[in-house]
């Protein structure tokens, strides 16, 4: 999607906006402990799919793999 090809019909016509569908995410930390996020929305106006892709994951949630479950085990 980030290529500006849609994953799910083959479309190119996607188009993409920071916030652009919601102003930011709350992601939950732990007790008393919440990072604010933006994301990067792609949608595709051939079919309507979209996709988020959170911004600065890596140093804003460097916290996370400590407080969070690791998918697939
Ligand atoms: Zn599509």
């Amino acid at each position: 999607m980030k290529s500006g090809k849609c994953p799910k019909c083959g479309s190119t016509e996607v188009y993409t906006k920071r916030s652009g569908m919601q102003s930011g995410y709350t992601v939950g930390m732990g007790f008393a402990n919440t990072k604010h996020m933006e994301a990067d929305d792609y949608i595709c106006m051939a079919c309507g799919y979209f996709e988020q892709y959170l911004v600065d994951v890596s140093s804003k949630l460097k916290d996370l793999p400590s407080k969070w479950k690791k998918a697939g085990q």
